[in-house]
């Protein structure tokens, strides 16, 4: 179905139902002014055209209003996380309630760590993937010492078997059944940020559920690359961060993700801050001290929120929600990452493989690819023919043609390029 002909990615480009998208992005440019390969969405996603209006917007909003902003603008600030709740429910498949719009991912993990990692004398454990990504370990691990605990004897660590590079489900649930009595939480990326591999969220959960273990995913990789579905899979709860393949910029707002169950229970104990109290009593703070938390999500908000971080994720929102669901996307991803992994082996090289899974249900847009030979020059030769793709020591390519602005003919020329590295 596929085919290595220029003419063949030309016609398949012309026919993508999505291809106007990609219009919708400013596309950075090379030297030679013409629009970098840019296979770095998995880690800063391309500005949306609209985010500057936006931006400028809550600017003039400033201006013009000061402080009545908070509730005169169009979308007033005091609720402005209200804005972004729906179409955050649907990238990731919960119920409004149990999302909220809030700080960065991993303040986020550590809130959401205070309130289900309640380790006991015998259940203090915590179960993740190895390698997570370092900002994960540091906050898992000082959660451990924070309780008083040593990560040496509390953290235990999923890893793929000798000579493989992805981890096994069997193997992750044979480790939750082995330390069944003594995990207090399971903590897994839904997509690894270092091999691509997807997890497969909804049997880590059921495994762990059975073994009365929380669970949380952290879906930095995960969330508008994959279709997710939080709410029927019994995530207990979930963070991601909005730069990826959200497209929100630098640092923009994270979300969180608390599973109904437990976000109507106003009961959890929390770190708390006046917008996760009750806007009715918000107000009174001084007259009834007492913190009640909204029974939702929102009861794990802190601040009030930030506009500016905030409003280009509502340009990106409405983009995604232009494109009729992450089903239609995936279903593009699926062909282009496809389409990349069929040109890799076409080339056949003996001096790079792909660590990332190749079935596509175990993995979402990024291919991770090791340099058998001078790892840094090819990234180099890539990066002077005008490829945006990072490298991770010591030898690994990460590409991540992203669906709403990358192309097959992107994807061609980048084998093209990579074939001519002998
Ligand atoms: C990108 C990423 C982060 C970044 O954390 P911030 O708090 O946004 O700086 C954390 N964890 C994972 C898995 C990531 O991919």
């Amino acid at each position: 179905m596929f085919s290595v002909d220029e003419k063949f990615v030309c016609d398949i480009d012309a026919q993508d139902p999505l291809r106007d998208f990609r219009d919708c992005f400013h596309l950075p440019l090379g030297k030679d002014g013409k629009p970098l390969i840019y296979f770095a969405g998995n880690s800063l996603g391309l500005m949306p055209k609209s985010a500057r209006q936006i931006l400028d917007e809550e600017l003039d909003n400033w201006a013009k209003f000061g402080v009545d902003a908070h509730h005169a603008a169009g979308t007033p600030w005091y609720s402005y996380h209200e804005a972004l709740r729906n179409p955050t429910a649907r990238l990731a498949g919960a119920q409004p309630i149990e999302v909220i719009c809030m700080n960065s991912l991993t303040v986020n993990l550590h809130l959401m760590m205070a309130t289900f990692y309640r380790p006991t004398k015998s259940r203090f454990k915590v179960l993740m993937e190895d390698p997570a990504f370092p900002s994960d370990t540091y906050a898992i691990k000082t959660q451990i010492a924070h309780h008083g605990l040593d990560p040496k004897d509390a953290l235990i660590l999923a890893r793929p078997r000798n000579g493989e590079f992805t981890i096994r489900t069997e193997d992750i649930i044979d480790l939750i059944e082995k330390h069944a009595d003594h995990l207090a939480l399971v903590m897994f990326a839904g997509v690894n940020f270092f091999t691509g591999q997807m997890f497969h969220i909804a049997a880590i959960t059921a495994a762990a559920h059975k073994c009365g273990i929380i669970v949380g995913f952290d879906l930095a990789h995960a969330i508008g690359n994959v279709p997710l579905l939080l709410h029927d899979w019994n995530v207990d709860f979930a963070v991601w961060c909005s730069y990826k393949y959200l497209n929100a910029g630098p640092g923009a707002i994270a979300g969180a993700f608390v599973h109904e169950r437990h976000a109507t229970n106003t009961k959890l104990p929390r770190l708390a801050g006046w917008f996760g109290n009750d806007p009715n009593t918000r107000f009174r703070l001084h007259l009834e001290p007492e913190f009640i938390p909204v029974p939702s999500a929102d009861g794990w908000q802190i601040s009030n929120p930030p506009i500016f971080s905030m409003a280009p994720l509502r340009a990106s929102l409405s983009i995604f929600d232009e494109v009729g669901g992450m089903e239609r996307l995936r279903a593009k991803s699926i062909k282009l990452t496809g389409y990349l992994e069929f040109l890799l082996m076409e080339i056949g090289s003996k001096k790079f493989s792909v660590i990332t899974p190749g079935d596509p249900n175990a993995r979402g847009c990024q291919l991770s690819i090791v340099a058998h030979q001078h790892p840094k020059e090819l990234h180099n030769e890539l990066v002077a023919a005008g490829v945006k793709c990072d490298f991770r020591e010591p030898n690994v390519i990460r590409v991540a043609p992203t669906p709403l602005y990358s192309t097959f003919h992107e994807v061609w020329r980048f084998a093209q390029i990579l074939s001519e590295h002998q």
